[in-house]
C-alpha cells in the first residue's frame, strides 16, 4: 500500500500486487513509437502530387478516405483539408491503410507496403519519398489502380521525457527497445538519437505480440509500453503492460500499469518504485520472522519475561510499518 501510494502520487497507477511483482523483474522495455515516444500528433509536412494530379485534389480524396478516422495521420490530413464528404464503399486494410470510392473512382491510401502490394512503383515521386524517409518522416501513398497519385509526408515530434526514459532504464540496467509499425527509417529517426539500437520496424499490428514473445524466448522479462488499440495484444502478452494515460481505453485495460501523465520518463520510475517495494516486502518478512524466531524459543525456555515479550511483539509491528512507510518519501528522479 505504501508503494502503490507513492507511485500514484507520481502519476503511476499500479493495478495490483501482481503488477508490482512482475515489474520488479523486468529486464527489457519495448516502447511503441507513435504516441508513446513521440507526441502522437503528426502534422502534414509535405504533399507531393504525381505529375498531372493537383495538390488540392489529392488532399480532398485523402480526406474523403479518412473522414471520421481517429488515426493520427488521418487527423493530420483532415486538419489540413477542412470539411469533407466521406468516401463510399469504404474499407480498412489493417496495418496498411484504407480504400474507398471517391467521385466514382476507387482509391487506396496507405503505407509503402500497400503500394508495393498493389504492384505499383514510386515513379516520379521516388526522389521525394527517399528524401522523406531519410528525414525520418512517415510516408503515405494515394494509390489509384496500381499508380501512385500523391505522396504525403508526416512529421511527429519526440516527447520531452523520451531521453530521460532511456537514461533512467540504463541506470536500472534495463535494456530499451522499440516496436513500430512505421517504416524502418522513420523508426530509426526517433530511436537513434535516443540511443535505442534494438528496433523492430514495419511490424503489423498482430506482429507486435509475436515480437514480444521472441524477446521472452530469448530469456528477457519484457515490459511493453504503448498507447494504441494495436498495442493491446502486445501489452497483454508482455510480462508487464504499461499504458500511456493519454492513450486508448483498450490499451489501458490491457495493461498492469498506467502512466497518468503520458510521460515516458515515468517508465523507469515505475520500475524503480516497484523494485523498492519488493525490497521492502522482503525486509519486512525477514524482520517479522526474525523477531519470532528469536523470541519464541527464548520465551519457551523461560528466558524472556512476559512484559519484554509483549514489548517485542509490538516493536516488531511498529518497525515493519515504519520501514514500509519510509517508501512514501520516494519521488521520481526527473
Ligand atoms: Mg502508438
Amino acid at each position: 500500500m505504501a508503494g502503490t501510494g507513492a507511485a500514484a502520487r507520481a502519476g503511476i497507477l499500479l493495478r495490483d500486487a501482481d503488477a508490482i511483482e512482475r515489474a520488479g523483474r523486468i529486464t527489457l522495455v519495448a516502447f511503441d513509437k507513435t504516441g508513446t515516444l513521440t507526441e502522437g500528433k503528426p502534422r502534414l509536412a509535405a504533399l507531393h502530387p504525381a505529375p498531372g494530379f493537383a495538390r488540392a485534389e489529392a488532399l480532398a480524396i485523402a480526406a474523403a478516405l479518412q473522414a471520421g478516422s481517429e488515426h493520427p495521420l488521418a487527423r493530420a490530413v483532415l486538419h489540413e483539408a477542412g470539411a469533407v464528404s466521406p468516401a463510399k464503399d469504404f474499407r480498412a486494410l489493417p496495418g496498411r491503410g484504407v480504400e474507398g470510392v471517391v467521385g466514382g473512382q476507387r482509391y487506396a491510401l496507405g503505407s509503402s507496403r500497400l503500394l508495393l502490394e498493389a504492384g505499383g512503383g514510386r515513379g516520379a515521386l521516388a526522389d521525394a519519398a527517399a528524401a522523406g524517409e531519410a528525414a525520418g518522416q512517415s510516408l503515405s501513398w494515394l494509390i489509384e489502380g496500381n499508380e501512385a497519385r500523391a505522396l504525403f509526408l508526416f512529421e511527429d515530434a519526440p516527447r520531452t521525457g523520451a531521453a530521460a526514459a532511456v537514461a533512467g532504464l540504463a541506470a536500472l540496467g534495463v535494456k530499451p527497445a522499440m516496436i513500430s509499425g512505421d517504416q524502418r527509417a522513420a523508426a530509426l529517426a526517433v530511436a537513434s538519437p535516443l540511443g535505442i539500437t534494438d528496433v523492430a520496424a514495419e511490424v503489423l499490428p498482430d506482429g507486435k505480440a509475436a515480437r514480444i514473445a521472441a524477446w521472452q524466448e530469448a530469456g528477457e522479462a519484457v515490459a511493453m509500453v504503448g498507447d494504441g488499440v494495436n498495442d493491446a495484444p502486445a501489452l497483454a502478452k508482455a510480462d508487464l503492460g504499461i499504458a500511456m494515460g493519454t492513450g486508448t481505453d483498450i490499451a489501458i485495460q490491457s495493461a498492469g500499469v498506467t502512466l497518468l501523465r503520458g510521460d515516458p520518463a515515468l517508465v523507469p520510475a515505475a520500475l524503480e518504485i516497484t523494485r523498492l517495494t519488493l525490497r521492502k516486502i522482503r525486509q519486512n518478512l525477514f524482520w517479522a520472522f526474525g523477531y519470532n524466531l528469536l523470541g519464541v524459543p527464548l520465551a519457551a525456555l523461560g528466558l524472556l519475561s512476559p512484559p519484554i515479550a509483549g514489548a517485542a511483539m509490538a516493536a516488531s509491528s511498529v518497525s515493519v510499518l515504519t520501514n514500509a512507510l519510509l517508501l512514501s518519501r520516494w519521488r521520481p528522479r526527473s
